[in-house]
Parts: C-alpha cells; sequence; structure tokens
C-alpha cells in the first residue's frame, strides 16, 4: 500500500514550532493530542468504557501519551504496529522548596533530571514550564517563556585551571539558577507563578517545573543543512510518530494492523513509572483495545505474537574532533538517513530480522538509513526498545536519528534526518 504523503523540509519547519511549544513532558504530550485531534482523533478516559469502533483514539497519562488508529475492518486479534518514543528530556527541576539564596542573590533550588550534560546549562537565558497542580483537583500547564533564570558560571579569574583541567560541576553547589536580587522568602516563586497566570494566590497545591532554554531551534551551517535546538532526544521522534500516525490514517483505511504511537515520560532515568515504558500504561491500553472489540485473552495474546514495535530514539552521530570514541566501521552523519541501532547484550532490542523489517520500511519510503554499533570500550546507551520487548513480549527494534551534543540543552542534527525519519516511520505504519 502506498499514499501521496511525503515529508519534506516542512516537517522539519513545523518539528521547530513543535519544540518550541513543548518545554516539558507535558506541554509535548498536550500538542501532541492537538495534532491528533485536528487528523480526527478522539480522547478516552482510562477511566470510562471504551467503545469497539474505528477510528483514531488516543489516551493521556502525565507526560504519556498512547494514540492508535482502528482501521475498518480490525478484528480482535488483529496486530498492532507501535511506534515507541519518549517526550523527556535532561534538565534542571524545581525543588519542593523552591525559594532560597545566598549573598543578597535569590536562587531557585533544583535537582538534577536524568543525565544532563551540566555544562550546557551555565550562561543560558532560562524560562520555567511545566505543571502546576491547583486545590481544585484540575491541573493546567505553565509557560514562562521569558529570561528568568540563569546559572552563571564563575569567571576565569577565578577558575584559572578550568580550561585545562576540565570544568568541575558539583550538582547541588553549582547548579543552582538565581533569578533575581533580595532575600529569599519562602513561597515566592509560587506566588510569582499564579500571578503570572492570573490565578488567585494560595491555589497552587503542588507543582511538576523544569528550566528551559529560551533559544528557539535554529538553522545552521553553510546551507542550514544542520538544525540546532533543545529536547531533540527525544521530541524529533514524538513529533515524527505524530506526523507519521495522523498521516497514516489519513490515507489508508486497508489496513491488516493497527498503527500505535506510544510516547512514554521517564526514559532518561530508567522508564520506571505510571507514565513510563517499565510501567503498565501501553500493555493495558493495548489489551483494552482488544477486549473493547469483543477479544479475550487468546486474541490478546495472538494480537501481541504479531505485534512490531519500532523504538525511536536519538543516536550518536560520528563526531569531528573525536571519531575514535565511535566503531571504526560504523559512522553515522547527519543527513544520512535515520539510524538502525544494535547492541548484542541488548542495551538495543534490534536482531537481524528486525533489521530486515526496518530495511523494508526504509526502501519502500526510498530513505537511505545507516547503522549504529558502539565501539566495544565505550560503554553503550540504551532506551524503551528493550524494556519495551521483555516487559510486553513484543518483536522490537531501535532505531532513530543520529545526533550531536546529546543531553545538551542544545542539541545538533542534520535538517533532512527528521522528515527522512517521519517517511521511514510512515512506511512502517503502512506495513
Ligand atoms: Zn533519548
Amino acid at each position: 500500500m502506498s499514499t501521496p504523503v511525503r515529508f519534506d523540509r516542512g516537517h522539519t519547519d513545523d518539528l521547530m514550532t513543535f519544540l518550541t511549544a513543548s518545554p516539558s513532558p507535558y506541554h509535548a504530550v498536550a500538542n501532541a493530542a492537538e495534532r491528533l485531534e485536528k487528523a480526527g482523533f478522539r480522547q478516552l478516559s482510562e477511566s470510562d468504557a471504551w467503545d469497539s469502533g474505528t477510528g483514531g483514539r488516543f489516551v493521556l497519562r502525565g507526560g504519556a501519551l498512547i494514540a492508535w488508529y482502528v482501521p475498518e475492518g480490525a478484528a480482535a486479534h488483529t496486530p498492532f504496529r507501535i511506534i515507541g518514543a519518549h517526550t523527556d528530556s535532561p534538565n534542571l527541576r524545581v525543588k519542593p522548596v523552591p525559594d532560597t539564596g545566598s549573598q543578597g542573590w535569590r536562587q531557585v533550588a533544583v535537582e538534577i533530571y536524568g543525565g544532563t550534560l551540566l555544562n550546557t546549562w551555565l550562561d543560558r537565558d532560562l524560562g520555567l514550564a511545566g505543571r502546576l497542580s491547583l486545590r481544585d483537583g484540575t491541573d493546567r500547564l505553565v509557560n514562562i517563556d521569558r529570561p528568568l533564570l540563569r546559572v552563571p558560571q564563575l569567571a576565569v579569574h577565578l577558575d584559572r585551571s578550568v580550561n585545562t583541567d576540565g570544568l568541575k560541576l558539583d550538582k547541588q553547589r553549582h547548579m543552582q539558577p538565581i533569578w533575581g536580587l533580595g532575600e529569599a522568602r519562602e513561597g515566592d516563586l509560587i506566588a510569582f507563578l499564579e500571578e503570572e497566570e492570573g490565578l488567585p494566590q494560595g491555589s497552587v497545591a503542588g507543582w511538576d517545573l523544569m528550566v528551559h532554554s529560551i533559544e528557539p531551534p535554529a538553522y545552521l551551517g553553510r546551507d542550514r543543512e544542520l538544525l540546532a535546538g533543545p529536547r531533540m532526544d527525544n521530541l524529533l521522534s514524538v513529533h515524527a510518530g505524530v506526523a507519521a500516525l495522523a498521516a497514516v490514517s489519513a490515507s489508508s483505511d486497508k489496513l491488516d494492523h493497527i498503527p500505535v504511537l506510544a510516547a512514554f515520560d521517564h526514559e532518561e532515568n530508567g522508564s520506571q513509572s505510571d507514565t513510563g515504558a517499565d510501567g503498565p500504561l501501553l500493555g493495558n491500553v493495548l489489551e483494552r483495545s482488544v477486549f473493547s472489540r469483543g477479544g479475550a485473552y487468546e486474541d490478546k495474546a495472538r494480537a501481541f505474537a504479531g505485534t512490531i514495535c519500532l523504538s525511536s530514539d536519538t543516536g550518536h552521530a560520528v563526531h569531528p574532533n573525536y571519531a575514535e570514541r565511535h566503531d571504526p566501521s560504523h559512522h553515522p552523519r547527519a543527513n544520512g538517513g535515520p539510524i538502525l541501532k544494535v547492541n548484542v547484550n541488548q542495551r538495543y532490542a534490534t536482531d537481524g530480522s528486525g533489521r530486515a523489517v526496518f530495511a523494508a520500511a526504509c526502501e519502500r519510503a526510498g530513505v537511505p538509513w545507516q547503522t549504529f554499533v558502539s565501539n566495544n570500550s565505550m560503554p553503550c546507551g540504551t532506551t524503551i526498545g528493550p524494556i519495551t520487548a521483555a516487559r510486553h513480549g513484543i518483536q522490537t527494534v531501535d532505531i532513530g536519528v543520529a545526533i550531536l551534543s546529546m543531553h545538551s540543552a542544545r542539541e545538533l542534527c542534520g535538517s533532512d534526518d527528521p522528515f527522512l525519519l517521519a517517511n521511514a516511520l510512515l512506511s512502517f505504519l503502512e506495513g
């Protein structure tokens, strides 16, 4: 089956909008949901009974989203084709008692979330975003998208060996942003947010807040062939997954499988949460989808046995200044197309048959692709792929896009790679 929908540079332009509008996982899933609703998808509540109808559906839970499209004629045992991704990025997150300070500087107490490249957060103009939980039981998104905070680096005059011995940052002592002058007063930060949001003082009962670089994404390079921006790990994959799922739902009603997008939170710290890949969310949604079409355990087992997941996340492009850190025969390049990620010790879930599935999807889409495998002397990262494979017994293939500066506050990729990935994902969902 083929469709006329093909993504091009306009997809990368749209990614830039998505990145800017998604400074937190909660914003990312809200923006994904808005796009899916425009494509005809309907939100389901986990606490309601689900109907057996065809069409697009999605479930939101915190910073996670599961969306799926039931085509005409789907049976209870129809298998799924899943795109997996994650919505969270390493950053600095506000502590329960945020108001602190020293020497006449007002500061915000933060924890370090995930494997943050700490130095990249220094001397940047930072905004503050996330979710406020109100006393009336509702949540609301907040985004202060102006220069509000900064983690100031120590001047070279006071740290003479920094350029020879390297920068040493203590996560507790050196990473607390300033946000003005004056004495710290308990309740100040939340009172400020209430004021910004036009909320009555004292109405915020809880918060999940994080800082973000306010510098918007930008094309970079002689021919603008590169894209610099925040949170490409892994909103790049979430955005491509949303686009591919919306496109396949619009163009294909004769699918013999159910396309799914699973965008999880908490990948950057191991995925163990009610919204992470190591929680029951995906399994529950897929099971309920089977059962709502009249299926029983046997149908679920049959559906899962035929299911494939492409787990998409960023990987390392070969670095011009550190090429020796890569395997000598595997040098993923920017704009070389999506990467297949392999690790025989199951840090990635890809095997030979997964490679064949991915290669076929790329071939049908006319998309070039590359392979990543780590240098044996370097530890290999991991992602939600192996967790999805192990938790649900689903064949999983780890893929993604090669970037530089992974986990930096501002990452770098090729400006063609986002749409090459989206075309590969669409081809996979078409089957
Ligand atoms: Zn990632």
